[in-house]
């Protein structure tokens, strides 16, 4: 159970998660654009390096082809082939015996000022006018280039020299070239022109020691992952590129970093699982020590109210203050209606939710000198302070069963509880803790057992009659069966007041804690929990056993209609007068009215039966009731015994005694034998006896008593039978 105010641990587990996902992608994030970031600028800088090797590798290239060709140059001048006419087979000799190479993979000529051709060789054969002009467009910029700069620099008649000469990288349209001129003077200016294609094998070579992928001429240098350098366009025929496939550090560094990155986000992912686990855990362990710290602070956990220990406490704080003075609190004790059903059809999360609504509703109810505890359960303690009358309690137990007879949202649905209130007040009711508490809690049970939702406050007798209540209800089965029951005998007599005809059968029972135990207080109790009919038999046996002692005597024996009631109570009744072995005409069975009143018919059949066997039958308590005369005609009665009250109020009220004149008048005219009990008064028996009353019973002849008592009433021995005295 979570701690009020402290978020169960899953929650904020659950809660870590998304700050912690959206840090871990801010951090995949940026260091993934710093990465961007890095690679981005180690490749620029890789390309500007390769574009500057690229760049140096074609200048390399260009002047290596310019060397060539000077010295090819120099050869012819000093050789003085460049003055015409020119030998052009002597001058390919040259050229073969120079530089094998140079001769097959060129285009070599050797030019006048207009140029013409005085010599040529294309591709190691020897080539003329025409062969130049088919490539003359690829020549014209170096062919500038030098004639613009160097024919003036030549010395004219310093004989053989040939200038620095010129290089360029053209291109045709189809192909490029790195073409060279350079001067030669042999007495005039001629020009020597060279060109080399740049075919696949010749960027090969280029390429190859560079390490890069791939060196083409292309049209354009439009989106590839590389370098470019532009190629002089010799023929307007559009720009042309010598481009490359770079190989960029973030190609190589991507598929490595990326597998990196995955890695490290996993790890990253793994470590905050770790985390939040870890987290987790401790909060479980928070908890559950907060827990037990509020415990131990005396504080309940689901409703943060304190528990009965420091409702205890407080109680004894009150009650030490109040003692000074003349204010007066009130302990109450709640317990809600219905809650358990709550729990059962919503479950116990919407039971734990209505806990925390009623405590809260409560806490709204007081003030802040009052205290509200709860005792675990559905059971709540209150202490209302400053209570200077017993209406103030009351007040706030009217206020509270307002507020929590209200409907309250629980998940599931909307529920109504209600709520049993038990109120003990100090000093009225008691100035201890305990003494209180356990009255409260009293008073509580009797608002439960009034019926639920009410309030009760403690009253004396409520007390008694409860702890005797608790006393029957534990020892009153085994005191049947271990005999522990006594039978008092009460006398009847003649009207006269002088001759014994029956005696009346009262049950006793001695306690060994709590004493003499009357029947009003067993009784009831016994008929509630099914002991009356053990009880009742019981009665019966004994009475029975002991009438035997008095030959002559009737012998009544008070019967609850719920023997009555039994489906077999004539038989029983019937089995024990014939187990002991007397006249059923000397056994008289008092049943009240209400006998009568639930079941008429069955309780006809049940009594004209037992008048069938010779058990007479009495009607106890007459006139308490609402039974009329007429209508018990319809039952086999033999007597009526008209109750004590009515022989009470003779006196003081005339009503009563005419009551009792046209009572005793109808009975006889009905054939009845009329019985008074509860003469105390040899006034009332005078006048009883003056009405024409058949037998009488009361104090003022004998009280009930043993059956030994009895036995000396009747003058014979005790334990004796009449019979044997006579005898
Ligand atoms: P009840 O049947 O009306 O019995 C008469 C009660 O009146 C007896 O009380 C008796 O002691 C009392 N009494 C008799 N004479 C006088 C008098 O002059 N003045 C006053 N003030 N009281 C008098 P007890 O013995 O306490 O019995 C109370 C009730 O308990 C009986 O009322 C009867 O209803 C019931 N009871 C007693 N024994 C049994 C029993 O064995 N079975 C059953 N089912 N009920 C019994
Ligand atoms: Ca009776
Ligand atoms: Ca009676």
């Amino acid at each position: 159970m979570p701690v009020k105010g402290f978020p169960s641990p899953t929650t904020v587990a659950t809660r870590l998660v998304w700050p912690m996902a959206a840090l871990i992608l801010l951090i995949l994030l940026l260091s993934g654009s710093v990465f961007w970031w890095m690679s981005r600028t180690l490749d620029q800088a890789a390309m500007q390096d390769e574009r500057a090797r690229v760049t140096l590798a074609l200048n390399d290239l260009r002047q290596h082809t310019l060397e060539r060709l000077r010295a090819f140059a120099t050869t012819l001048a000093e050789a003085k082939v460049s003055r015409p006419p020119v030998d052009p087979v002597g001058t390919a000799a040259i050229l073969t015996s120079e530089n094998k190479s140079l001769t097959r993979q060129w285009a070599i000529f050797l030019l006048d000022t207009d140029n013409s051709v005085l010599f040529g060789s294309v591709g190691g054969r020897v080539a003329g006018q025409h062969d130049f002009d088919a490539r003359q467009v690829i020549f014209d910029a170096v062919a500038r280039d030098v004639r613009q700069k160097e024919i003036s620099e030549l010395p004219l008649h310093a004989g053989t020299a040939v200038t620095s000469g010129a290089t360029r990288i053209v291109h045709d349209g189809w192909s490029a070239y790195v073409v060279a001129a350079t001067t030669i003077s042999n007495e005039s200016p001629h020009i020597v022109v060279g060109a080399s294609e740049l075919d696949a094998r010749a960027l090969a070579e280029i390429a190859g020691p560079l390490g890069l992928q791939e060196l083409r001429l292309t049209a354009s240098n439009g989106p590839h992952r590389g370098g470019a350098i532009a190629v002089d366009d010799a023929t307007d025929r559009g720009p042309a590129f010598l481009v490359w496939q770079s190989s960029l550090p973030s190609a190589l560094i991507n598929s490595q970093a990326l597998t990196a990155i995955g890695a490290i986000a996993l790890l990253t992912l793994a470590f905050a699982a770790g985390i939040l686990l870890h987290v987790r855990g401790q909060l479980i362990e928070l908890n559950r020590r907060q827990e037990q710290v509020q415990r131990l602070a005396g504080h309940d956990s689901l409703s943060g109210l304190p528990n009965r220990l420091l409702f205890g406490m407080r109680l004894d704080q009150e009650l030490a203050r109040i003692k000074r003075s003349d204010e007066g609190l009130a302990v109450m004790f709640l317990d809600l209606d219905r809650f358990k059903d709550v729990n059962d059809t919503y479950g116990h999360e919407a039971g734990d939710m209505l806990i925390r609504i009623v405590a809260r509703r409560l806490s709204n109810l007081l003030r802040g000198a009052d205290t509200l505890a709860r005792f675990g359960g559905d059971e709540f303690a209150i202490i209302q302070t400053d209570v200077k009358d017993p209406r103030d309690a009351e007040a706030l137990a009217r206020r509270i069963l307002d507020a929590l007879t209200m409907p309250c949202e629980v998940p599931g649905g909307s529920v109504t509880i209600g709520v049993s209130i038990g109120v003990a007040l100090s000093p009225r009711n008691g100035t201890e803790r305990e003494t209180l508490m356990r009255l409260a809690d009293t008073a509580l049970y009797q608002a439960k057992n009034g019926g639920r939702n009410r309030y009760s406050f403690f009253e004396r007798q409520m007390d008694e009659a409860l702890r005797l209540r608790k006393v029957v209800e534990d020892d009153l089965r085994a005191a049947i069966l271990a005999d522990e029951l006594e039978l008092h005998y009460q006398p009847q007599y003649k009207a006269n007041g002088e001759e014994i005809v029956g005696v009346e059968a009262l049950v006793r029972w001695p306690h060994p804690q709590h004493g003499m135990i009357p029947p009003q207080q067993f009784i009831a109790i016994a008929e509630e929990r099914g002991l009356i009919i053990p009880l009742g038999e019981w009665v019966l046996r004994k009475a029975c056993e002991d009438a035997k002692r008095w030959p002559g005597l009737r012998i009544a024996v008070n019967v609850s209609p719920i023997q009555f009631r039994q489906r077999d109570f004539v038989s029983s009744v019937m089995t024990i007068i014939e187990t002991a072995d007397i006249d059923p005409t000397r056994v008289e069975l008092e049943v009240t009215e209400g006998v009568v009143m639930d079941d008429a018919d069955a309780a006809e059949d049940a009594m004209m039966e037992l008048r069938a066997r010779g058990v007479r039958l009495a009607l106890d308590d007459f006139g308490t009731g609402y039974s009329s005369l007429i209508y018990l005609r319809r039952f086999a009665f033999d007597k009526i015994k008209i109750d004590r009250s009515f022989l009470e109020s003779m006196e003081t009220t005339g009503e009563s005694a005419i009551l009792v004149h046209s009572v005793v008048h109808l009975g006889r005219a009905l054939g009845l034998t009329v019985t008074a009990e509860g003469v105390e008064t040899s006034e009332q028996h005078r006048f009883l006896q003056a009405l024409g009353c058949h037998e009488l019973q009361g104090y003022l002849f004998s009280k009930p008593v043993p059956a030994d008592a009895i036995d000396r009433l009747l003058g014979i021995e005790p334990g004796k039978s009449r019979t044997d005295a006579v005898a």
